[in-house]
């Protein structure tokens, strides 16, 4: 396919996520799953609390002890016994008695309540201080009351969490109180980068003339970094069939699940990516109705899915942002492919030429809503202009002006406060 197609944002969208797969699962150590897909169901194999135990440092006693119990008129309960968390007391409390208790420590026999350590004439805490041979309690307690009872929070056999689930800090946790060590979850996708132009020098070299150091390289195995895969760095592969081939080629040894490749897929006379995926690939180049990014090259190499992307740094930026990030989550077993967006007001008056328009900028709080104002010279090199932005703001296909006071989707890379 040479003839470059028109497609908008959105079929695009559809088109490369058409060409991805969800990877296959892999069992990992628990901490490596974070930020990733359960592949399986989880199914609790023990209850939690697996034991009757103290939500607070007091004494374990009967309730029915305390009934009359006040700051006037205290009860005095016998001490017969002290448990600390990760001990057992094999002493029954009975009328009359009380067991003193740490948090966490299992409830002893015969007790049914426990009256925190401050409503005693005992108020310490310290496990050094002597057990006393009696107390009074100066209030009166329920049964149950600061017990955490065996299954309160997952009961042994319920299934806890399911396949699909995204593993946060708190699954984890989960999860290492059933005891679950090792867990199936979808494989992080390996993401080649591809850099290609004969203008471009390795990050650590000199600049020459007419040479500028390859920026996007990093830029998209920082993003891919972010989204919890792993980039291949392929580096530089100047502007020669032979170059790309060989680069590409690293890739497919290095088992790449996708490749990402930026620059040389215009209509430049020296856009040879184009030609080596003509040849060996199954390459659509279309013309999406964008900006900034409207090159945008995809099919397969090799049987890998292939990405090629603009050469300008925020035409890169933002159409990795738009396609390639979806791709890697749908590739990852995410649901949810898009940022979160906002409705935000704008201040100014923002001219369009019709295409869809991702203009770099500032939201922040404003009111009960949020507004945005574009942080400069929108260039398509203009990369620090997207150092100062936290969020792409959306005109969208067919709009030519925007008026103050209109709002706009924006696309939020960073949540306000985040980096401002
Ligand atoms: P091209 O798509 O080859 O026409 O490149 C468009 C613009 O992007 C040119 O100004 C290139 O120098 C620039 N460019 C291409 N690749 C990179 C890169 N890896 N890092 C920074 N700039 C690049
Ligand atoms: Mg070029």
């Amino acid at each position: 396919m040479s003839e470059a197609e028109y497609l908008t944002v959105q079929q695009a969208l559809t088109a490369v996520l058409a060409g991805v797969a969800v990877l296959p699962a892999e069992r990992v150590p628990l901490l490596d799953a974070l930020g990733r897909v359960l592949a399986q169901d989880v199914v609790a194999q023990v209850s939690l609390p697996p034991f009757a135990n103290s939500s607070m440092d007091g004494y374990a006693l009967i309730a029915a002890d305390l009934a009359d119990a006040s700051p006037d008129n205290p009860a005095t309960l016998r001490v017969i016994g002290d448990v600390a968390a990760g001990a057992v007391l094999d002493v029954t409390v009975a009328r009359g008695t009380a067991v003193r208790i740490m948090t966490g420590a299992p409830l002893p026999p015969g007790a049914d309540a426990v009256v925190p350590v401050e409503d005693t004439n005992e108020a310490w805490r310290n496990r050094e201080r002597p057990l006393p041979t009696q107390i009074q309690v100066n209030r009166s307690v329920q049964p149950g009351d600061y017990i955490r009872h065996p299954g309160e929070d997952i009961e042994a056999g319920h299934t806890i969490l399911v396949k699909g689930h995204v593993l946060r800090p708190q699954e984890v946790g989960v999860l290492a109180s059933l005891g679950v060590s090792e867990v199936e979850v979808i494989r992080r996708p390996r993401v080649a980068i591809l850099a290609t132009g004969d203008e471009l020098l390795e990050i650590d070299q000199p600049l020459q003339p007419g040479k500028i150091r390859n920026s996007n390289g990093y830029t998209q195995a920082a993003q891919v970094l972010a989204l919890g895969a792993e980039p291949i760095v392929l580096g530089i592969a100047g502007d020669t069939e032979t170059a790309v081939r060989q680069k590409l080629q690293e890739g497919l040894d290095a088992q790449a699940d996708l490749f990402i490749s930026s620059a040389g897929v215009s209509v430049g006379a020296y856009d040879v990516v184009k030609a080596v995926l003509e040849q060996e690939g199954n390459v659509g180049f279309w013309r999406v109705r964008m900006r900034p990014g409207k090159p945008l090259a995809y099919g397969s190499y090799h049987g890998v899915p292939y990405l090629g992307l603009p050469g300008n740094p925020v035409s890169a930026m933002v159409s990795f942002e738009r396609f390639a990030r979806a791709a890697i989550l749908k590739m990852s077993g995410k649901a949810l492919l898009d940022r979160p967006t906002v409705q935000a007001t704008v201040r100014e008056e923002i001219h369009s030429d019709g295409r869809e328009s991702y203009l770099r900028a500032v939201v922040t709080r404003s009111g009960s809503g949020y507004e945005a104002t574009q942080t400069g010279d929108q260039g398509s090199h203009i990369m620090t202009s997207l150092v100062r932005a936290n969020a792409l703001l959306i005109v969208p296909e067919a709009v030519y002006t925007v008026v103050p006071g209109s709002q706009l989707t924006a696309w939020m890379l960073d949540w306000p406060e985040a980096i401002f």
